[in-house]
């Protein structure tokens, strides 16, 4: 509970606060709080954009090499290729695999949905693969059966903070000559342990990892941004490549390309950020070990696990809710103005997009029970004990009542 400010912490005038309920700050929580993470770190980042001013280096400046630079070594990936968001990661990563319309790409549907848009904007074949109930990830089960001639790449999802079962994946992957890309838009800075007790940063184990710096995420820029990363060299350069254009020289184009970029200004954020990931994480995690104590006793609340081979950053807490009436449950918390999010009130395969579209499905019966229960409550770095404490009263509240 190391990060929690202790300023802004009244444990012994808690009742005093409880009375009075309506100051301020306590009616004032959020899913994400992106501005007072900014005030506890303004000074610094306040110089770094001043100095991407002064340098008026405003595309693929300093800040954006060195930025590429730290984030390969904190993952331990050898390529960094910066670009504008991360549904553009995802999108390059799959533009370099030479994929051919009607070629089937598996994604889990109980995803965002940039995972599967791509997929279909690609003129590929969105194939959606269910999830595990436990980890909200890819199910293995469910993967081996949608695997046909046509298979060409995976897409598991770092979902909510937790990591896929990369080791089976990429066993799978490998005895039928498949791609893996890892949409790690919410999971970075997760580790995974492999059975031979190896450890790796999520999205780093497949062919392509693809993130997002959206400024909700655990790595969140103060705009959009996004990264690819891989260890294959020719990759990499290909992706490079493809997100200037298709540009091998000046003005000399060989693919058709996109223009994806990183601009100097979030790269300099980034870079002050990314050294207190592995902080901004732990405190996620504290948030995350509060709830789950405090809501151990519930029976319909089911918490999220952390299985034995993946660490959990939290990007989401998201618990289930079983026998209860979700949207009772959502105006409870509303009107003590405790808010909440449903990921994803509507899973990819039911998405009105892909209704005419071609796709393929495979026996979701989990991603259809999870939709209607899941919900997800505030977290991120800047949330006292205090607010803790107010929400989960709240909760509690509702299955006193
Ligand atoms: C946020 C997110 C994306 C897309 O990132 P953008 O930067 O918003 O384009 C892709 N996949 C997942 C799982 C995400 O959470």
């Amino acid at each position: 509970m190391q990060r929690w400010d202790t300023k802004r912490v009244f444990p012994p005038f808690w009742p005093f606060y409880c009375n009075f309920g309506k100051i301020h700050w306590m009616r004032n929580i959020q899913m994400v709080d992106t501005k007072n993470q900014y005030l506890a770190i303004k000074e610094e980042v306040d110089l770094a954009i001043q100095n991407v001013l002064d340098t008026a280096a405003y595309i693929n400046g300093k800040a954006v090499q060195d930025f590429s630079k730290n984030l390969g070594a904190y993952l331990g990936v050898q390529y960094v290729v910066p670009c504008a968001n991360g549904t553009d990661a995802l999108q390059i990563a799959m533009m370099a695999l030479d994929l051919q319309p009607g070629d089937e790409v598996i994604t889990p549907s109980f995803t965002y949905i940039a995972t599967t848009e791509v997929v279909a904007l690609l003129k590929l074949t969105p194939v959606f693969v269910d999830v595990d109930p436990v980890t909200y990830c890819m199910d293995i089960e469910s993967l081996k059966k949608a695997i046909t001639p046509k298979t060409k790449a995976i897409v598991p999802v770092h979902l909510y903070g937790h990591a896929a079962p990369m080791e089976a994946i990429l066993e799978i992957a490998k005895q039928h000559n498949l791609y893996v890309i890892e949409d790690n838009a919410q999971a970075i800075g997760a580790d995974y342990t492999f059975s031979d007790g190896t450890v790796k940063k999520t999205g780093t184990m497949g062919h392509i990892g693809a993130t997002s710096f959206y400024p909700s995420k655990n790595l969140g820029a103060f705009g959009d941004g996004g990264a690819i990363f891989s260890n294959d060299k020719v990759l990499a350069d290909k992706m490079a490549m493809i997100a200037n254009h298709g540009q091998s020289a000046r003005y000399y184009h060989d693919v058709v390309g996109c223009n994806s970029r990183l601009d100097s200004i979030q790269a300099a954020i980034l870079n002050i950020k990314l050294a207190k990931l592995d902080t901004y994480n732990k405190a996620r995690q504290a948030v995350a070990a509060y709830y789950t104590q405090a809501f151990a006793g519930i029976d319909a609340i089911v918490t999220p696990a952390i299985s034995n081979y993946s660490s959990h950053v939290f990007h989401q807490y998201t618990i289930q809710l079983k026998g209860v009436d979700r949207e009772k449950f959502i105006a409870h918390l509303s009107a003590k103005e405790i808010p909440c999010m449903i990921y994803y009130p509507v899973p990819g395969h039911l998405q009105k997009m892909f209704a005419s579209g071609q796709q393929y499905q495979w026996d979701l019966k989990v991603t259809d029970q999870l939709t209607p229960c899941v919900c997800s409550l505030p977290i991120h770095t800047e949330m006292d004990e205090a607010q803790l404490k107010y929400i989960t009263e709240g909760v509690q509240s509702f299955f006193n009542s």
